[in-house]
Order: structure tokens, then C-alpha cells, then sequence
């Protein structure tokens, strides 16, 4: 696709949030929260039923299909396919449940420890120097898929990337995503687990 701004499969939203030419992270930050981008992940609109949902439906997939970057016990990780900016990671329970105090202790432990586990594999792959951390609750908070929480995992740098270029230039979008899934997925089971307690001790 040589055309500019045109090509592709027509998906408009890969087009949104950059318009500035030099457009680092800061520029598609300016979008962050913003519910109706959400709304764009994997299709339409608002789910009516676990059966459409897409955080319901990523699991079945493949790994690369579903940019599933890892599955734990109850919470898996997934690439946005609308992010806010570079490697932006959700991590997700795999039950159908809206809300943060519907989760079991597993669930909120396995949540945090896929989080921690997410911030690491992203600053060692792509020297991410923050994070914006959080999740919204409820449509009203800006939840664009309300039904099944969801964590946000966003990388953020102090104003260049050098990861992959951010959403909304050039190139396009989905290969970009494969590629970032690649890395991440292949990075995830180094960092799991080398938690504040030191795991496999190789003993003799
Ligand atoms: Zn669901």
C-alpha cells in the first residue's frame, strides 16, 4: 500500500488519534480513557450476552489470531488491537464478570501478578520508562466493554519510541501487532514468576 492514509483493509479506526507528523506516545496519549476507542476492539458494538463478547471470544482463538501475548489460570494477557499507544496490554479474567469486586482472591492475585509480569516483559523489550495502570468500571467510567473487566497495561516513554511506531502512522497496524505480540509473548515466561519471592532456586 503505497497511498498514504489510504489501503488497507478500510478498518478506519487504525487512522485515529495521531495527527501530528512528529506524533511520539504523547500525541496518542492525549486520547487515553477515551471510551468509545474501546468500543473499536475486535468489531462493533457494546456486547449483549457472554457469547459476543469479545474478551469471552479472544481465549478461544489462537495465540496470534487472538494477539494473545499469555494464558495464566484464570487471566490471560492480549494485545489491544486499538492502543492507546505501543505494546498496550489488557489483562483479563476469563470469566464474564463486570466488576472488580465480582473477581475471586485467585482472580485478583493471578490479575496482579499477569500486571507485574506484563510491566516488566514490556520495560525489558521495549525500555518502556512508565505505565498507566488501571481499569475502568462501568460505562459511565469510560468502560467501553463494561460486561467483562478488564485491566489496561500502557507503556509510556518520555517522548520518543523506539519500539515500533505508534498507532495512526504509516505502517500498517496489524502486522505491526503480530510482530509486537511476537516479542512480548516470547519475553512473558522469562518474567513470570521472578517475583518478590525468588522461584527455582536450581538445586542441586
Ligand atoms: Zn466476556
Amino acid at each position: 500500500m503505497s497511498a498514504p492514509g489510504r489501503g488497507g483493509d478500510g478498518t478506519e479506526p487504525y487512522r485515529v488519534a495521531v495527527s501530528s507528523d512528529d506524533g511520539g506516545p504523547t500525541a496518542v496519549f492525549e486520547h487515553l480513557w477515551t471510551p468509545y476507542r474501546m468500543a473499536y476492539i475486535r468489531g462493533e458494538g457494546k456486547p449483549t450476552g457472554a457469547h459476543d463478547c469479545p474478551f469471552c471470544v479472544i481465549p478461544t482463538l489462537g495465540d496470534e489470531d487472538g494477539l494473545v501475548v499469555a494464558r495464566g489460570t484464570t487471566v490471560f494477557a492480549v494485545l489491544n488491537l486499538y492502543p492507546y499507544n505501543a505494546g498496550h496490554l489488557m489483562l483479563v479474567p476469563y470469566r464474564h464478570v463486570p466488576d472488580y469486586t465480582d473477581l475471586t482472591i485467585e482472580e485478583v492475585a493471578e490479575l496482579g501478578a499477569f500486571t507485574q509480569t506484563a510491566m516488566r516483559t514490556i520495560r525489558t523489550v521495549a525500555g518502556a520508562h512508565g505505565f498507566n495502570i488501571g481499569m475502568n468500571q462501568g460505562s459511565v467510567a469510560g468502560a467501553g466493554i463494561a460486561d467483562h473487566l478488564h485491566q489496561h497495561a500502557v507503556p509510556r516513554w518520555g517522548g520518543d519510541t523506539n519500539f515500533m511506531p505508534v498507532v495512526g502512522l504509516t505502517r500498517v497496524l496489524p502486522q505491526v501487532l503480530r510482530e509486537t505480540r511476537d516479542l512480548l509473548a516470547a519475553a512473558w515466561s522469562d518474567h513470570a514468576g521472578s517475583s518478590a519471592h525468588p522461584t527455582t532456586p536450581t538445586e542441586i
